[in-house]
């Protein structure tokens, strides 16, 4: 498959295909950009990668050639004819035209026998946050995640405390995962080129895993410290124990007039074990 602008252009023309907005396709047509992704993504013999909207096929070739399967979720079905000319001679990549939001993952995977499971995808941009949540909320255990996401929705991701983009997100999903970012993209590489600047994250499981004797707990009680990001937790946990909240916040030098954004996962983690 050869990658350029001019090309990837061509191959769409000659298969009638014309890219939709509402479905955030914005394809990279720059080849090093895909070797980086693939490189980064460092994927073993023994895994099966899920890619999340193949669009023309220039992520999931190389990713053919590194994986022992590619399963890949896309909602364009007129999407095939370009599909099937790209993928011809790449026997261990499989494609179910649906929304992924909408897909049985864990029924999907069921067939396959491998050892790691990651999921590589340029994400569309419209739905970069369902699609991660999903892969947690489905109980879908992926040793990996590396994807191209927006990059004000990736500084949010991977945010630690006392920064802007520190949130409730973050929180929900350090909770599973390690996240780095991996490198800048251009907006260059991209056909259309997109009005947003972009990033590749990863995001690894965490090797130590935190002591909540709670889970539902101690989500509610970080949504709820960051209802109204400016207010303290004073204010922001009316309905809880404060004196016990108070407590666990004097063993790290604060009070209730903290607000969540100063702490970390971890004192999080401690006031609701406290609060049990
Ligand atoms: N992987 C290709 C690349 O990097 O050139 C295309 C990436 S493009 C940003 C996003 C792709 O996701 C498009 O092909 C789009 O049709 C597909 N898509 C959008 N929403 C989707 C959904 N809910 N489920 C599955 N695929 C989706």
């Amino acid at each position: 498959m050869e990658y350029s602008p001019k090309r990837i252009q061509k191959l769409l023309d000659e298969n009638g295909f014309h890219l939709k907005k509402m479905f955030g396709q914005n394809f990279i047509v720059d080849e090093n950009i895909i070797d980086a992704i693939v490189r980064k993504a460092d994927i073993k013999d023994n895994t099966l990668v899920i890619e999340i909207g193949p669009g023309a096929g220039s992520l999931t070739n190389k990713l053919s050639s590194v994986a022992k399967h590619v399963l890949c979720y896309e909602i364009d079905h007129s999407l095939d004819c370009v599909l099937n000319t790209v993928l011809e001679d790449c026997s261990n990549v499989d494609i179910i035209y649906q929304d992924f939001l909408k897909s049985n993952v864990k029924e999907d995977i069921r067939k396959y026998s491998y050892q790691y499971l990651y999921v590589v995808a340029n994400l569309p941009y419209y739905v970069t946050t369902p699609i991660i949540m999903k892969l947690i909320e489905d109980g879908i255990l992926v040793d990996k995640i590396v994807v191209m996401v927006q990059k004000e929705v990736g500084n949010r991701f991977k945010a630690k405390p006392g920064t802007k983009d520190y949130s409730s997100l973050s929180i929900f999903l350090q909770y599973y995962f390690e996240i780095e970012k991996l490198m800048d993209v251009s907006k260059n590489v991209f056909l259309p080129k997109p009005n947003v600047d972009s990033i590749v994250v990863s995001f690894q499981r965490r090797k130590n895993k935190l002591e909540v004797k709670n889970e539902s707990l101690f989500f509610q009680l970080v949504k709820d410290s960051f209802i109204q990001k400016r207010k303290t937790l004073r204010n922001n946990l009316k309905n809880y124990d404060l004196e016990k909240i108070e407590e666990v916040l004097k063993q790290y030098g604060y009070d209730l007039s903290v607000r969540a954004e100063a702490l970390s996962i971890e004192i999080f983690v401690e006031i609701a074990n406290a609060l049990i």
